[in-house]
Order: C-alpha cells, then sequence, then structure tokens
C-alpha cells in the first residue's frame, strides 16, 4: 500500500512530526531518525522514511498509521480510502479477490436476516409473556378466593356446635371399640392390638354371644337414639365420627366378592345376614370386586341393601397388591343424619337422613380370606388425626 501511494505521501508527509512521533514510539531508531533527517529537501526525507518504514513489518505500519490519525488525519483517510478493502491486511496488499467480498456481503445479508428473524421471536416471546402474565394473574385471584372460601368453610365448621367435630375435646369414654368377644370366629378375629383381621383365631371360644351369620364383629357399645322430645330435658347431642384404616392384600381376584365393609345397623339386624349390605335397616360402605370393573376394586355405599354410585379403582385388583384404604363416619343421631367420607378420595361418598327406631350398632367386616388378606383398624376419640380437610368433608356431611 505504501508503495502505491508513495507520490502522494512524499508530496504529503509532514516528515519532521512523523519522525519524531516513530522515534518515540521506538519504530525507528536514532540512526534511521537522523539518516532521513540527513537528507536534503522534505521530498528526499519522505523519501528515506517511505524507503525504511516497509522493514518495520505490521506492527510498524500500524503505529504508522495510528501517528498518521494524529498528526495528518486527512492522509490516513485518503490511504484507506484508496485501499478500504485491504486496510487490515496492509503487509499482504494483495487486492482483494471479487468473490471474496460478494461472500461478506452475503454474510451480512443473512446477519441482518438473522436479526429480523431474532426481532419477531423477540416480539412473539413478548406477547406470549404478556399471555402468561395475564393468566397467572387470573390463577392468583382464584386461587385467592379458593383460600377465603375454605377458610370461612373452616372457621364455620370449627365454630359450629352444629357442626360439633369430634376432635381432641371429645368425651374419651364415647371411644369405639371392635367388640372382640362378638366376633364371627369362623371367618375373623379381632387380635391383640384390637385390630379385626379376616382369619380364623388360634384358639375358639364358641361361647353364646358370638355372631353367628354376619361375618363381622360389632362395636362394644351401641349408640343409643336421643330421648324423644316429650322428655322433660333433652339430653344435647354430639355428632360422632370413627374412621378405618385397613390394610387390603389380593391373594386371589374376586368377582362380585366383598372386600371389607364399614356401617351402622339397627341393633336388632345385627346378625341377620352375612353381610351388612343384605341386611334390612343397614347402611354401609364397602369395598367389592364388582362384575363392571374388572382389574379393579370399587367403593360403594348401600343404603338398606341398595347399591350407590361405584367408585372403581380403588386399588388394583391384582394377586400381591396392597394398599390401606381409608374410611370415615360421621354420625348424628340426633338430627337422623349418617354420611359415609372416602378419606382416600377426599369425598364425602354418601349422606343420608334417617329416622331410626332402635339405637345402632356400628358393624365391621372382611371379605374371604382366600380370596383377601384383611387388616382393619377403628380409629376414635382423640385418636383421630384431625386435619383441615378432613375437617370441611366433616363439616359437609353434617349440612
Ligand atoms: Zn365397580
Amino acid at each position: 500500500m505504501l508503495q502505491r501511494n508513495h507520490v502522494y505521501l512524499k508530496e504529503h508527509l509532514d516528515v519532521e512530526k512523523i519522525l519524531d512521533e516513530l522515534y518515540q514510539r521506538e519504530v525507528f531508531s536514532l540512526s534511521e531518525k537522523e539518516r532521513c533527517t540527513g537528507k536534503q529537501g522534505l521530498s528526499a526525507q519522505s523519501d528515506e522514511l517511505l524507503c525504511i518504514l516497509p522493514r518495520k513489518g505490521r506492527k510498524g505500519y500500524d503505529i504508522f498509521l495510528q501517528i498518521l490519525d494524529k498528526v495528518q488525519p486527512y492522509i490516513k483517510d485518503q490511504l484507506e480510502g484508496k485501499d478500504s478493502s485491504d486496510s487490515h491486511t496492509a503487509s499482504a496488499p494483495e487486492k482483494q479477490p471479487l468473490d471474496q467480498v460478494e461472500r461478506l456481503k452475503m454474510e451480512i445479508e443473512n446477519l441482518r436476516m438473522e436479526a429480523a428473524q431474532l426481532e419477531k421471536s423477540y416480539v412473539q416471546l413478548q406477547s406470549s409473556h404478556e399471555q402468561l402474565k395475564t393468566s397467572h394473574e387470573q390463577l392468583e385471584k382464584e386461587n385467592e378466593m379458593l383460600r377465603e372460601q375454605l377458610h370461612t368453610k373452616n372457621q364455620g365448621a370449627a365454630g359450629s356446635d352444629r357442626g360439633g367435630i369430634p376432635d381432641s375435646r371429645m368425651d374419651p369414654g364415647s371411644q369405639l371399640q371392635l367388640d372382640a368377644a362378638r366376633a364371627n370366629i369362623d371367618w375373623c378375629h379381632v387380635n391383640t392390638d384390637g385390630q379385626l383381621v379376616n382369619s380364623r383365631p388360634a384358639t375358639q371360644d364358641r361361647h353364646s354371644g358370638r355372631l353367628r351369620k354376619y361375618e363381622g364383629t360389632c362395636a362394644t357399645t351401641s349408640i343409643p337414639l336421643p330421648p324423644s322430645p316429650s322428655t322433660v330435658t333433652p339430653a344435647p347431642c354430639t355428632p360422632q365420627y370413627w374412621e378405618t384404616h385397613s390394610r387390603v392384600g389380593v391373594v386371589s381376584e374376586g368377582w362380585g366378592c366383598l372386600v371389607l365393609e364399614v356401617g351402622v345397623v339397627e341393633e336388632s339386624q345385627v346378625d341377620s345376614k352375612m353381610y351388612v349390605y343384605l341386611q334390612r335397616r343397614s347402611w354401609c360402605v364397602g369395598v367389592w370386586s364388582c362384575g363392571t370393573h374388572r382389574g379393579s376394586l370399587c367403593t360403594s355405599v348401600w343404603q338398606q341393601g341398595e347399591k350407590g354410585k361405584c367408585y372403581s379403582n380403588t386399588m388394583f385388583d391384582t394377586l400381591g397388591k396392597q394398599a390401606t384404604l381409608h374410611y370415615g363416619v360421621v354420625l348424628d343421631v340426633g338430627r337422623g343424619r349418617l354420611a359415609f367420607i372416602d378419606l382416600d378420595r377426599e369425598v364425602v361418598s354418601a349422606k343420608v337422613d334417617v329416622e331410626w327406631r332402635e339405637s345402632l350398632l356400628p358393624v365391621f367386616s372382611a371379605g374371604h380370606p382366600d380370596l383377601y388378606t384383611v387388616n382393619m383398624k377403628v380409629i376414635s376419640g382423640p385418636d383421630i388425626t384431625m386435619t383441615d380437610t378432613k375437617k370441611s368433608l366433616i363439616f359437609d356431611a353434617l349440612n
């Protein structure tokens, strides 16, 4: 490039200033500087400078350009204007091939298109973001509303006497226990932990008080009906709640077979049939292998022998499967209200209003041990772990 601009540079360079700078920046040695200044006339001095400079390599040339930029910027512009395409490859001053220029142009065009695409994506993302933000805000509002509703509901449940939920304030005397002495030992027994197991006990005490037809057992005490309104001072009636936790294992798949049932019967009916759901004046929640939903055990509520909705997929009815099933019973004899809660599904399976004629007896049974193993634990009174969900389910059951 120096060569191509030799004449122009020779005529225009401010030799003195440039030599000083070149020396100061250690491109030219003192003797090289003096060799230039020793020449007669500015033109000869420029000539000498331009003769030495190419030996200083790329670095020297770059510094020369920086000096020109500072001292005589128009000369630098002139040099670059004449040689814009190779200003960065000045040490190899061949002309750039045209196709390289074209390639660069294409690259620039591509980059421009990419930038346009990115901008478009950015605009789209921004709009999605706006939409998400709006949805999120709506969800938050809904969530807040639901939380308030639940809170009100829970407060109602905790505060209402009618909804009197048996919690730690419940009288321990009203705790419900399985009657080991009445268990039908042809089918089951109550073990030393007070749990109902569907296998025959090791020792069989066949006294007359045992249930003979009903293949389960009942609570140790029945729940009396409140005195009729004509009585002078009606005793306050608190609703009762108990629940069962049953460990169930599939030994062999059944067909229309009962796995377990938890219910309430009028006392005189208790031993009239082998299962509660077959008895008159009985109400129960049962788990069974229904004929419609093969491969799954279903949960249903029976009212006086009539089967209600089938909740399928209670657990797999497949050999070796095990699960613990939880059901709650809410009974308000004072108001004639009975309800069953499916604690695993967190739903009130059924609630019914009945005019009872006799004291009520809670009953529990388990199916045939060659089909299912069942180990049922009854929990009541202070042993119940009361949660907010449970409270609102019980509240729902009573209202
Ligand atoms: Zn079913």
